[in-house]
């Protein structure tokens, strides 16, 4: 059976290695952000089934931090530990997407007992291939397990490459990427400057997700980079 991979975002090192040995010592494998735009991205790779997410959190915090995780994964098992215990607190937590909240300071087993159930409770297994994720940017849908890409509800054709391309930008949706950060991360080699395929391929995709919709997702920016987002 395939090992269930945790990441603690947690930016108090002895609290961050307490839980991460917890998990190690159970037969878990744990990885640590300890900051919240690292979490973000590290929750972003797509290679974690469950997430313990502090609130008072440098860059970002942890309220951000499950809005945005939520904004394109709406299975993965978030649990939120902090010591901010009021009512209002947790309401908060909640809203913010979270499926658990506990209070510190915890007993380990009882935060073991509780990843344990909201593992088991996810219909994402332990294989996040087949969570069904899905990304999500305005009105455009793409679901990872069903290989489809749908915007305002119409069925969008891609090939391959675009599918590869697609993903990759809503990833990262928001953060202006070089064409040498696309090449290297869809194409997985580094192009010399002089090629033009990275904008070629991104014209073929715009012309299937952006020129019969509004808002425009896909924005150039200057020297060749490009940004996946809602507003201008
Ligand atoms: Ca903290």
């Amino acid at each position: 059976m395939a090992v269930a991979k945790i990441l603690i975002i947690e930016d108090e090192p002895k609290v961050a290695r307490f839980i991460k040995k917890g998990l190690e010592d159970n037969e878990f494998e744990a990885d640590i952000a300890f900051d919240g735009r690292i979490g973000l991205n590290m929750a972003s790779s797509g290679s974690y089934h469950a997430i313990i997410l502090d609130i008072n959190l440098p860059q970002v915090n942890g309220y951000e931090v499950c809005r945005e995780i939520r904004s394109y994964n709406s299975n993965i098992p978030v649990l939120m530990l902090t010591a901010m215990g009021t009512t209002k607190d947790k309401l908060q937590g909640f809203d913010a997407g979270t499926d658990d909240y506990l209070v510190k300071p915890f007993e380990f087993r009882e935060l073991l007992a509780r990843i344990r159930v909201l593992l088991k409770r996810s219909q994402s297994g332990l294989n996040p291939e087949n969570s069904g994720n899905v990304l999500r940017i305005a009105d455009l849908v793409m679901d990872l397990s069903a290989k489809s890409v749908t915007r305002d509800g119409k069925k969008i054709n891609l090939t391959a490459k675009e599918f590869s391309l697609l993903e990759f930008f809503l990833k990262n949706r928001g953060r202006v990427l070089s064409r040498s950060e696309i090449a290297e991360n869809v194409w997985d080699i580094s192009f010399d400057t002089g090629t033009n395929i990275i904008d070629v391929y991104i014209n073929f995709l715009r012309n299937k997700i952006d020129k019969n919709f509004f808002p425009k997702l896909i924005h150039t920016l200057i020297g060749m980079r490009y940004v996946l987002k809602e507003e201008d």
